[in-house]
């Protein structure tokens, strides 16, 4: 059986779950649409946006003329620290637990045009360094059990507003993918006696047909059983268990490895390719989690150009996903793109 012919499907070992593919149907006709590069400029500073330094925010309070990066808590939390007991349940049927958390916002720049692609290294790898204090300082809680950075990029994302920022959801218990990703891993040590996606990793790089790019500390691939078009990994070369395991050449690695991703990802429809991005790491239950490889997970919704986007419907909703260009088209098409970015090579 041909991979990049025939319909199969493929098992994700960090989750246990499956993914149909189905690379015959790329064969159909596409009449695809052409669209010009999305050029369109934001200001370096808005006095409407509520993320810009200075400005006042919808709960009222005013940012700091903050110079780099910034934090604070999202003044409309999905979760609060502070939540009164339920009453016990004893009922097998309709359960409910009581959840408590803290939501926090991060702003990359105090620049409202730029975005991580468009910063330089040092800017981003100071981005990881709060992502660091923030794991280790909301993860030394007794009541935070997880702790999940993510960035959601682009309105097609459900993200309202454009200045380059990002969130941690911290809560008190593991949610579900990281809580499955867990138990994954555990069964794998303790079967093979080896980490799973150190193992994974090494056979994808002897491969090499769905690496993207590489440095001296990461790895950014397309996984064998990606999902959306162009799903990405990116893996630490080390075995680390989390972020502030990072040295600081690993940290600055990192911030070159996102920053390279970014600008093939925006060149690929040439547009500010959106996508929800995150950091799978293991849980600050107190635990020790050696099972734990940490990862990026980005998880983008186009499929053809800057306004042809996947959808899961109909039989993904009912049965499982499916993806039509296979894991290794997507890889050898953002292995192919340039490291220049497309707003740049024009002004040159
Ligand atoms: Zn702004
Ligand atoms: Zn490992
Ligand atoms: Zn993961």
């Amino acid at each position: 059986m041909s991979f990049n012919d025939h319909p199969h499907r493929r098992f994700n070992p960090l989750t246990g779950e499956w993914v149909l593919v189905s690379p015959h149907r790329t064969k159909r006709p596409w009449q695809g649409q052409q669209e010009e590069p999305d050029r369109s400029a934001r200001p370096r500073y808005d006095k409407g946006c509520y993320l810009c330094p200075g400005n006042e925010r919808a709960g009222g309070e005013h940012n700091p003329e903050y110079t780099g990066t910034f934090v604070f808590t999202n003044d409309f939390a999905a979760l609060l620290p502070e939540v009164p007991g339920l009453e016990p349940q004893d009922d097998d049927l309709l359960r409910a637990e009581p959840e408590s958390g803290v939501c926090r916002v991060i702003c990359f720049s105090p620049r409202h045009d730029l975005s991580i692609p468009r910063m330089t290294r040092e800017q981003v790898t100071r981005v990881v360094d709060l992502w660091i204090s923030e794991f280790r300082d909301l993860g030394a809680r007794r009541d935070i059990g997880y702790v999940q950075i993510f960035e959601n990029r682009g309105s097609v994302m459900g993200c309202s507003n454009p200045h380059p920022h990002g969130q941690i959801w911290a809560t008190k218990s593991v949610p579900m993918i990281p809580g499955a990703e867990t138990r994954c891993q555990a069964a794998h040590l303790e079967e093979k006696g080896e980490c799973l996606l150190c193992r994974y990793l090494k056979r994808e790089l002897s491969l090499g047909e769905r690496i993207i790019l590489e440095n001296e500390s990461f790895v950014v691939l397309v996984p064998f059983w990606a999902v959306w078009p162009y799903e990405v990994m990116l893996l630490p070369r080390r075995h680390m268990a989390s972020i502030e395991e990072m040295d600081e050449r690993e940290r600055a690695d990192l911030a070159e490895a996102m920053i390279r991703l970014g600008i093939r990802y925006d060149n690929l429809f040439q547009t500010s390719f959106p996508y929800s991005m995150g950091i799978h790491q293991r849980p600050t239950d107190g635990g020790d989690h050696p099972e734990w490889h940490f990862h990026f997970h980005y998880y983008p919704p186009l499929l053809r150009s800057a306004s042809v986007r996947k959808f899961m419907v109909g039989y993904e909703m009912l049965g499982m996903p499916q993806r039509d260009i296979t894991a290794e088209q997507a890889a050898a098409t953002l292995r192919e793109l340039s490291e220049i970015h497309y707003l740049d090579r024009e002004q040159a």
